[in-house]
């Protein structure tokens, strides 16, 4: 079914009809009462939350079943984190001697997992240029078993065609899994596009206030029962806390996203005509190459832009130390801007080549918007441009 984002926005504002309380309660329980004996066998099944905190939690389930739900999901899990939903869903669907195909670009955690430790297990991978359709299709194999999609990645924004690679896939009944932590479903729903399986890093836009780690993962019944068997001896399930957070975050998650959306668009046009810049990286431009698919598939383009400083590493550096509004911090998705120069970054890791073949520029700068007065964010990168030279 396709979801408006209206309808999404109104659901995640309602409530629990049986629950008298206006904000949901906070079930920090180890376990749960079980109550008569012939319940035992209801509550001891398959992917419930009311046995143990490991095996779920009340505040996991009324999460999980949001996002599922915003998703077009059919079951969610909530995880420790948003690498802990990667990897114990990699872990619980893989086994030796099978093939993974994922994008040269991901976030730094699957990109690890993808390329190091699950060939280390024996599951082999091949990565590709995801912005090539006929790339991933070049990649398959006859054990291929599942294709890992990040869309728009990080710091490039390039898109991945989620409906192209899913119906390649699905042909072959390989699953496809898509991580969908910068569109969140106001920007982008995944499985409304064919894709099996959706994770998002809660730490991000649905936390939203830069003071949690949690990861989802949404999809159909038989999938979920998998990642649920093998979790409850993984043990990487999400806090009743942290889930409480992620629901408070949830009920302004509509609102915070159109802010975020604006002002990465209201940046991106000031700053592709600004004279001291080289290049704009933000899938809302008319100049994105692939502007034309994000339209397709994307309801907003998210929060983040990069764009390249006349001057190489020292512009980059005197623009980021200028900006008085965006933090220098990392992790994104929060209320607060953050920028970061990612050749600075990584500088100790990758040498220049290295850096130049994964099309990071000396003076790149990442910033990922928050929901700051959009006027107030355009002022402060025009007088820090100014200071670049
Ligand atoms: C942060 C992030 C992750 C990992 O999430 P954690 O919650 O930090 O474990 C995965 N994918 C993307 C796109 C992210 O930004």
């Amino acid at each position: 079914m396709v979801q408006s984002t209206n309808s999404i926005a109104n659901f995640f504002l309602s409530h629990d009809e049986e629950d008298p309380a206006v904000s949901p309660a906070l079930h920090q329980s180890l376990n749960y009462k079980i109550g008569s004996p012939e319940r035992f066998e209801i509550i001891s099944g398959d992917m419930s939350a009311d046995l143990y905190q490991r095996y779920g939690n009340p505040n996991n389930r009324s999460l999980s079943q949001l996002l599922a739900k915003a998703e077009g999901a059919e079951e969610g899990m909530i995880f420790a984190s948003g690498m802990a939903s990667i990897s114990t869903t990699m872990m619980a669907l893989l086994k030796v001697g099978d093939h993974v195909v994922a994008q040269k670009s991901h976030y730094i955690g699957t990109h690890k997992l993808t390329k190091t430790v699950l060939p280390s297990f024996g599951v082999e991978s091949t990565l590709v240029d995801q912005t090539s359709v006929e790339a991933f299709e070049r990649a398959l194999r006859p054990n291929t078993k599942l294709i890992m999609l990040e869309t728009p990645s990080n710091p490039l924004l390039k898109i991945t065609d989620l409906e192209a690679v899913a119906t390649l896939a699905r042909d072959r009944k390989i699953l496809t899994f898509c991580d969908n932590t910068f569109s969140t479903p106001f920007n982008q729903r995944p499985i409304e596009q064919g894709v099996d399986i959706v994770m998002h890093s809660i730490s991000k836009y649905i936390g939203g206030h830069h003071d949690l780690v949690c990861g989802a993962i949404l999809t159909n019944h038989e999938i979920m029962k998998r990642i649920w068997d093998y979790n409850t001896i993984n043990g990487a399930i999400g806090s009743p806390f942290n889930s409480w957070l992620a629901l408070r975050g949830l009920r302004t998650l509509e609102l915070r996203i159109a802010r975020h959306n604006e002002n990465a668009q209201a940046l991106a046009e000031m700053l592709e005509d600004h004279p001291r810049i080289e290049q704009v990286f933000y899938p809302g431009l008319s100049s994105h190459p692939q502007h034309q698919l994000a339209q397709k598939q994307m309801d907003g383009y998210g929060g983040l832009l990069s764009f390249t400083i006349k001057g190489g590493l020292q512009g980059g550096r005197n623009f980021i130390e200028a900006l008085k509004i965006p933090e220098l911090a990392s992790s994104l998705g929060g209320i607060t801007s953050v920028a970061i120069q990612p050749a600075a970054l990584f500088g100790s890791r990758l040498t220049d080549a290295e850096l130049k073949n994964q099309g990071l520029e000396p003076g790149m700068v990442r910033l990922a918007t928050g929901i700051e007065p959009t006027e107030s964010l355009l002022s402060d990168a025009d007088q820090a441009l100014s200071k670049s030279a």
